[in-house]
């Protein structure tokens, strides 16, 4: 097990505050809420619990900066330079980050130091994009009549609000192209995973990003992050979450008709020709659910194997399930975490004993795992149908079922039997095949023989259900930009 660095230990020792502008405030009512490690259960420090006062302050901070153009009005390269700078902090204080995220959300070390590597390369590719914000011209009217091109402008003040199962990973989807456009931000990170991001202020700060630019209020969602969502003077929100959540996001944005861009859940079906070859496909489907303990929103929740190779794909990720370690995410050999809450396992809990209860077949796992903290085991149902609860709702655990399917003529009427559409995957060395039921499946994104991978380059979303915009690549940078048409007659 890794030691607790003492720096670690000395930030989770001293009450956390909020950043507002360049002050760091406790909430303007004095409460805190209570940071707990999923995989003790025990409180391990305090945040501040913020509300609709403290969001307007910052807001308010937020709109100052955006006005004085010190940011937005910054050049390209030195923009560019400051989030550089953001980026090495954070991979020089990696060792400490990737502590609070573990400790905060229970988290594998790997897993934590993948996301947290990847949000300092996000900078970096969003920060070589600042140079690239641009226009166009445009011949209108007759010859020499007029002039016209058009501007791409930051959208303005932005409120990013994120969830618990990946903080650094999808704050930093967010923040990165935000900043890179120009805008001036107010972050509220999930109320049960608010550490990095108030070390990310810090950070911030140090590598010179003017006060303002980036605030950062924490506390409950239906308070803080409502009072975000509802602003009058937030021009954008960016929000990662829950499909639920983010519907009542859509109503509560209409009073000033705001922009949104919403991640959401995902119930992603994944399929096994029985010309696959098992011996990667089957790791790759196990931890295509199993990693993150399930608590990723493209997990592949479903998996769909081929008649003739069935039995055998079955035991193959069994026999893998079995010899996974679970632990705290502090023990590098830890391979799965606990989920992040009591109130999350008692959800995945219910949602395996509605598999039983339907009449699915519990191949193995299905209860809670050691004694201390919120562990579960991995845990597989066959003989699952498309009506039942654990085959058409967002679990967000380790929980996988497994079904038959005949052939090719199947995929699109299982696969798409869902009003998600966020991954899906494919296993087959056909790769005509492959590139058949890539097109066929209503999904953002598909992954032929691999599970999972993203990268900055390309978008990142959902069709349906799954979300509304794109992350990543150009696509994400645009979702923080306005466009503007210009006529000067000549
Ligand atoms: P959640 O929707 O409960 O909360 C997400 C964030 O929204 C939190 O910061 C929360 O405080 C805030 N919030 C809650 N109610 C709010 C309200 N009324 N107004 C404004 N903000 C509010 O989701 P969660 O439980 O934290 O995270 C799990 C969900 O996130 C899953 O459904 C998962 O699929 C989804 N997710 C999606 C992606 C993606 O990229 N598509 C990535 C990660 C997680």
């Amino acid at each position: 097990m890794a030691t607790v660095l003492d720096r670690t230990q000395a930030y989770l020792g001293t009450p956390r505050r909020m950043l507002i502008g360049e002050d760091w405030v406790e909430a303007e009512s004095g409460e805190t809420l209570a940071v707990e490690d999923p995989a003790t259960g025990r409180e391990i420090g305090r945040v501040p619990a913020g509300g609709k006062r403290d969001v307007e302050k910052a807001v308010a901070a937020a709109r100052k900066s955006f006005d004085s153009r010190v940011w937005s009005g910054m050049s390209y390269d030195k923009r560019s330079a400051l989030m550089w700078k953001l980026s090495d902090l954070i991979l020089e204080n990696i060792d400490e980050l990737i502590q609070l995220e573990v400790l905060d959300n229970g988290m594998p070390t790997a897993f934590a130091e993948a996301t947290i590597s990847g949000a300092a390369s996000g900078l970096r590719f969003y920060a070589g994009l600042c140079s690239q914000i641009s226009g166009r011209t445009s011949n209108v009217g007759a010859d020499l009549e007029f002039h016209a091109y058009s501007v791409a402008e930051p959208v303005g003040v932005v409120g990013i609000i994120t969830p618990w199962n990946g903080p650094m990973a999808t704050l930093f989807t967010k923040l990165a192209p935000a900043l890179a456009a120009g805008c001036s931000i107010v972050v509220k990170p999930a109320e049960l995973t608010s550490l990095t991001a108030l070390r990310v202020g810090e950070l911030a700060l140090e590598a010179g990003i003017p006060p303002g630019v980036i605030n950062i209020v924490t506390g409950i969602g239906a308070v803080a992050g409502a009072a975000l969502v509802e602003h009058m003077d937030v021009n954008k929100i960016s929000f990662t979450g829950s499909t639920s959540v983010g519907k009542s996001l859509v109503v509560a944005a209409a009073g000033n008709l705001k922009r949104v861009t919403l991640e959401l859940g995902g119930k992603s079906p994944v399929f096994i020709f029985d010309d696959a070859n098992l011996e990667t496909a089957i790791p790759a489907a196990a931890m295509g659910i199993f990693a993150n303990s399930g608590q990723v929103c493209f997990a592949g929740s479903r998996l769909y194997v081929q008649d003739g190779i069935h039995d055998k794909v079955v035991a193959g990720i069994e026999t893998f399930a079995k010899q996974l370690k679970l632990g705290s995410g502090l023990d590098k050999k830890t391979q799965l975490g606990p989920l992040i809450s009591s109130k999350q396992r008692e959800r995945v809990l219910s949602f395996i004993e509605s598999g039983r209860a339907e009449g699915a077949e519990l191949v193995t796992g299905g209860g809670v795992h050691g004694e201390q903290g919120w562990f579960i085991e991995p845990t597989i149902f066959t003989g699952a149908t498309q009506d039942m609860r654990i085959v058409q709702e967002e679990i967000f655990g380790p929980v996988l079922s497994v079904m038959r399917f005949a052939g090719m003529d199947d995929v699109a009427r299982l696969g798409n039997a869902t009003t998600y559409g966020l991954g899906a995957g494919v296993y087959t060395q056909d790769i005509g095949k492959a590139h058949k039921v890539a097109r066929l499946l209503e999904s953002g994104n598909i992954w032929v023989n691999c599970y999972g991978r993203t990268d900055k380059t390309l978008p990142f979303g959902g069709f349906k259900q799954s979300g509304w915009g794109r992350e990543n690549g150009p696509e994400g940078l645009d979702a923080f930009l306005e466009k503007k048409a210009i006529y000067v007659k000549l």
